[in-house]
């Protein structure tokens, strides 16, 4: 057998490749969409078990020091709980983002490359804000949960009807992160850019630029070469609205498990579909 012959089946099921597929091409498209779907899962289910959840963790024991600590403890534990806040972004947005891009890349390289930046920010806050809800599922590749009984005939009646709890709470939280509008967008592109934030905590800020801040306030830094200033996010050390901003994180690390859970979901009831399709139906 030569090498040419070799590459005209497919890898896998080893069905002749078709023009259509290229030249060089060493799965058929079905078989490449199994393939990348195999491996999102995995990495859909390890990133929400161990990456999502740490933020709401760290914050909520980081807001309950705050109570007991001394006043410069508690400004570098309230720029903790920011940090959090913009990781939990970055991981809703960046699953979202990533969602929408499936069978053009693999899930786990756009979350690994995606960075939470201006545009990106905007974007998605703009999008779930003025975005039926419906639609929102159909840009995921979600169904709702009407759609899926009708499609997965075979839907466990009580998987189904989880299915239908997690679909409306990611909606609402959704919704609740977007909530602030663009000014927190803009706010979590610049926290997010400054990286390093702990490394730049200021204390004092009217040697930096001119810009003074309270007794209450700590800030994170950042030079803004292109504009030729420094950027300052200013942060008050106030347990009510780090109570919010815990609120926050909390939508924000629960819309991105249950992301990952409705995209599992979809992912199993589309394997016992193929199966029963396979087989025909079973009794
Ligand atoms: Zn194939």
């Amino acid at each position: 057998m030569n090498e040419r012959a070799l590459e005209q089946t497919c890898r896998e099921c080893g069905r002749p490749l078709s023009f259509h597929d290229g030249p060089h091409a060493v799965r058929c498209e079905r078989c490449f969409t199994e393939f990348l779907a195999i491996r999102d899962r995995e990495f859909l289910s390890s990133y929400a078990e161990l990456g999502v959840r740490s933020r709401r963790i760290v914050a909520e024991t980081a807001l309950r020091a705050i109570a007991t600590e001394s006043p410069p403890h508690r400004k570098v534990l309230a720029m903790h709980i920011m940090e959090q806040y913009v990781l939990a972004a970055s991981d809703v947005i960046g699953l979202w983002h990533a969602l929408k891009q499936r069978g053009r890349m693999p899930l786990m390289q756009a979350v690994m490359d995606f960075k939470l930046d201006r545009n990106a920010a905007v974007a998605f806050f703009q999008e779930v804000a003025t975005t039926p809800g419906r639609e929102l599922l159909q840009a995921i590749g979600v169904p709702t949960p009407e759609q899926a009984a009708a499609r997965y005939p075979q839907f466990p009646k009580r998987d189904l009807k989880d299915f239908r709890k997690v679909v409306g709470q990611l909606l609402y939280d959704l919704e609740y992160t977007v909530q602030p509008g663009e000014t927190a967008a803009l706010a979590l592109a610049q926290m997010a850019g400054e990286g390093r934030m702990g490394a730049a905590l200021v204390q004092q800020s009217a040697w930096l630029d001119r810009v003074g801040l309270r007794a209450n306030q700590v800030a994170a830094m950042a030079i803004d070469a292109k504009r030729r200033t420094i950027n300052l996010t200013a942060i008050s050390v106030d347990e009510k609205k780090l109570q919010q901003v815990l609120t926050q994180i909390n939508a924000m690390t629960r819309a991105a498990e249950n992301l990952v859970y409705a995209v599992l979901t979809v992912y199993q009831e589309e394997e016992r579909r193929a199966g029963e399709i396979r087989n025909g139906p079973s009794g």
